[in-house]
């Protein structure tokens, strides 16, 4: 490390244009339609002129159209790791058996690898799904950690909006019931933690930091939605998160996705979704204050940094109990000092 600042990861998890149309009930997302070509040549300078290194969470059947391959690798030449969201981008991945969840992990890393060149050891699940048993088999295959999940208890009002404006069949429905977790997230820790599992392994868990205290998100499309109200308003509200990470020693992982930084202007597609009016070149203003923001009080690392870092204090929480948010009673609250906020 060359500074004594505490860490803050960055991820983006690159969802595809396809996938928005998937979840968003469109016809013609079958054709796999992609924004690959326009984001990552958009991304890559904007990062490195801010000088910031982070860890892109690739989709398996994205990797695995030859187009892409070049973005991939130009992912990785410039300094940047490259993550598993899964391979069909599916956020009931957790209601899968665990046959079916080992190939959606193997199918994806396989893909990342052979477009990158960089073997993924991270994960992240769609639509924060995660199950004990997709948690075994990435310990199964080496995995260094987990970041599926949001601690909020924000999720079922997120599902609520989603069943409100999709358009889906009584089927597809019941399919996402579980789609964003219950108001039990809401209990889980915001600091990282191990996972105890069936087992008796354990997984270094790295939580989307939502507000320490009141685990409201703060990541940056919720950002962006607040710079309606006000840019002033915006930073306000990160400033006083980071505060909060700040006095309660949690280090943030902080959490992007591609329409943070494009704009209408560039997936005309997309202009169904909120904060799909303001142009990229405003979104990249934003998000560069954003970033510069977070980097006055943090040091600004890519996941496998900040995941080796926290493995190797002696201050890690011990275990937190799994158990699945779908079928399970809620987890135990972890022990005392262990919970973070
Ligand atoms: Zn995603």
């Amino acid at each position: 490390m060359t500074d004594s600042r505490p860490l803050a990861s960055v991820s983006l998890d690159v969802d595809n244009l396809w996938s928005y149309l998937k979840t968003h009930g469109d016809a013609g997302w079958e054709q796999r339609p992609s924004y690959y070509d326009v984001f990552f040549p958009t991304v890559l300078p904007v990062l490195d002129e801010l000088g910031i290194r982070l860890t892109f969470f690739i989709v398996g059947r994205d990797a695995a159209v030859p187009a892409h391959a070049p973005h991939l690798q130009a992912v990785i030449a410039a300094g940047h790791e490259v993550g598993n969201h899964s391979f069909e981008h599916e956020p009931w991945l957790d209601r899968y058996p665990p046959d079916r969840i080992a190939r959606e992990i193997n199918d994806a890393e396989e893909a990342i690898l052979a477009a990158s060149g960089q073997r993924t050891i991270g994960f992240r699940g769609p639509g924060y799904s995660w199950s004990p048993a997709l948690f075994e088999v990435l310990v199964d295959r080496g995995y260094l950690y987990d970041a599926s999940t949001l601690p909020t208890y924000l999720g079922p009002l997120a599902r609520a909006y989603y069943f409100w404006t999709a358009r889906l069949t009584p089927a597809q429905r019941e399919e996402r019931a579980t789609l964003f977790g219950g108001a039990r997230d809401g209990l889980r820790p915001v600091r990282p933690y191990r996972w105890a599992l069936p087992s008796g392994r354990t997984l270094l868990e790295i939580p989307v930091t939502t507000m320490p205290g009141i685990k409201i998100p703060f990541h940056l499309s919720y950002l962006l939605y607040l710079s309606r109200v006000s840019e002033t308003a915006m930073i306000a509200y990160l400033r006083t998160a980071l505060m909060m990470c700040r006095v309660t020693g949690t280090e943030p992982s902080f959490l992007l996705h591609p329409l943070d930084l494009l704009g209408g202007d560039q997936a005309p597609a997309l202009r169904f979704f909120p904060g799909m009016d303001l142009t990229g070149k405003r979104k990249i203003e934003l998000f560069a204050r954003v970033m510069r923001t977070l980097g006055t009080h943090f040091s600004l690392v890519n996941m496998s940094t900040h995941a080796r870092e926290i493995i190797a204090r002696p201050t890690l929480a011990s275990r937190t109990a799994v158990s699945g948010r779908a079928t399970m009673p809620a987890a135990a609250p972890a022990p005392a000092g262990q919970s973070g906020a």
